[in-house]
């Protein structure tokens, strides 16, 4: 149907005449941002828009007595764009399905103490079950909720030597709920297979838990191996943040994270 296709553009037209993102502040961010420095210029005028979208679509707040500037909000805009970059276009895409179960996300400027339940791994790391616990957390992810997530993790930087980046990771999670359960396994595309996904990761997972128990130094951050769930979400910041080193300690993984977030940043573009 062409006239719904036009009706649709014009309204995304329209919502990014009002929403876009100043020049001056989006060059602020290119040279701020090594994550935007992979895509071509083409892609990054439909990384500015996908950004703008989620601006509007989206709210980011933050908790009482801390000021979240325009300067942060198309921060962390950005990196969501970037994140769903491979999943959606831009420009014509309405549905926003992949960020479908949250409507905003809250600033906290630090880490905040917490009480809620934790996934701990059962039947071999298949699966989770919830219990509760009482933790320091950089971030936070409801089934239905905001994203809670801490500036100060959440500055950009070049590259870490452990990447910690909490916006991918808590947005990881949200993924990983549309699909019911949280468990480290998010709804697969077409083209993707489940079995290739659980080798990949289960072996990878149990690859990771041996280091740790035999006290060798773990392939990525350790906090991976706290059970499936933590294990996709920290991949996930590896995928955006340290591709090389995902593909070099668990390449398989970073297959499946290439398929699933449709970009593979190892191939030339
Ligand atoms: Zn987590």
């Amino acid at each position: 149907m062409a006239w719904l296709q036009k009706v649709k553009r014009a309204y995304i037209r329209h919502g990014l005449q009002n929403y876009k993102i100043p020049a001056a502040l989006w060059q602020e961010i290119e040279s701020e941002m090594p994550l935007l420095a992979r895509y071509t210029p083409h892609q990054k005028i439909q990384l500015r828009i996908l950004a703008s979208r989620i601006l509007r679509k989206k709210r980011i707040s933050a908790v009482k007595g801390f000021q979240v500037t325009d300067h942060m909000r198309i921060i962390i805009a950005t990196q969501t764009a970037i994140m769903l970059f491979g999943l959606m276009d831009a420009e014509q895409d309405l549905s926003f399905d992949w960020v479908g179960n949250w409507h905003e996300i809250i600033v906290y400027p630090y880490a905040y103490r917490a009480h809620h339940n934790q996934v701990q791994p059962i039947l071999g790391g298949l699966l989770g079950v919830e219990t509760p616990t009482d933790v320091i957390e950089a971030g936070k992810t409801f089934y239905q909720g905001p994203v809670i997530i801490n500036w100060n993790s959440d500055a950009p930087h070049p590259l870490r030597p452990q990447a910690n980046q909490v916006l991918l990771h808590e947005l990881a999670h949200k993924m990983d709920m549309l699909n019911g359960d949280i468990n480290g396994y998010p709804p697969l595309h077409h083209n993707m297979n489940s079995k290739d996904w659980y080798e990949a990761f289960e072996t990878a997972y149990n690859l990771l838990n041996r280091q740790i128990s035999k006290r060798r130094k773990p392939a990525i951050n350790p906090y991976a191996a706290t059970n499936p769930a933590e294990f996709f979400a920290v991949c996930t910041e590896y995928f955006f943040e340290a591709p090389e080193h995902l593909n070099k300690v668990f390449p398989a993984v970073y297959r499946q994270l290439s398929l699933f977030y449709n970009q593979d940043f190892l191939r030339a573009v």
